[in-house]
């Protein structure tokens, strides 16, 4: 079992053993004084984290993010808990009313109303040299907005991507969705590490990758 990342721990809610994180809660989850419960079936980096993936997300005020398809805040939120400035980038209007509820309470959290196909329309807002870009925006051309925001991450930073079959292309075996998309994001990444979360998400894949 890997690492977690600072800030994030294994305690008990109602008698079970889960992820938490300490910040306000934001979707219903257990809490228990300051923490509150990750559902790794609610959040594809929860379930990346539940199963051991190494995300070298290191947790600490020094860690930088930028997320991309944060919604509504579910995992930007625990994320925001941990780590350093973490920028959450969503381009669907209802979900951003709820993020910016999120961020209330969390001062390191900057939600952005924007489309991740275009980086250059954030690109004067996030810092660069991020230490992590998390996606998981569920939309057609996924490899491509990994590859189009590669330009924020630091040298040495670290790629946590969730693909979800389907959005790709719902006739195809999910398995041929993952290898294009291995293959589309060699251009730029070095795959360390890639599983299927269907023990939390069915038909997604979970990718740590960084920048070649
Ligand atoms: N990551 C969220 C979580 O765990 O809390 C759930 C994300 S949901 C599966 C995918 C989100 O990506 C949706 O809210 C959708 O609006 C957003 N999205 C899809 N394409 C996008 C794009 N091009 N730019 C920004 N957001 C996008």
């Amino acid at each position: 079992m890997s690492d977690l990342p600072a800030g994030v721990e294994r305690r008990r809610f109602d008698g079970d053993e889960r992820l938490a994180t300490r910040g306000e809660p934001v979707y219903g989850e257990p809490t228990d004084g300051e923490w509150r419960a990750w559902n790794p079936n609610r959040s594809k980096l929860g379930a990346m984290l539940a199963l051991g993936m190494e995300t070298g997300l290191e947790g600490g005020d020094d860690e930088t993010v930028l997320y991309l398809g944060a919604a509504s805040g579910t995992t930007v939120s625990h994320v925001a808990d941990v780590a350093g400035p973490t920028y959450a980038v969503e381009f669907a209007a209802r979900p951003v009313r709820d993020l910016l509820e999120a961020a209330d309470s969390r001062p390191r959290l900057f939600p952005l109303l924007k489309d991740a196909r275009k980086p250059e329309t954030y690109a004067h807002v996030v810092e660069r040299d991020v230490n992590v870009l998390v996606q998981d925006v569920a939309t057609r051309g996924q490899a491509r907005v990994a590859l189009e925001n590669r330009r924020f991450l630091a040298d040495d930073g670290r790629l946590l991507l969730a693909v979800k079959a389907r959005s790709e292309d719902v006739t195809r075996e999910p398995a041929a969705v993952f290898a294009d998309v291995r293959e589309e994001l060699a251009e730029e990444y070095e795959l360390l590490e890639s599983r299927r979360l269907d023990d939390y998400h069915a038909d997604h894949l979970g990718i740590v990758a960084r920048p070649l």
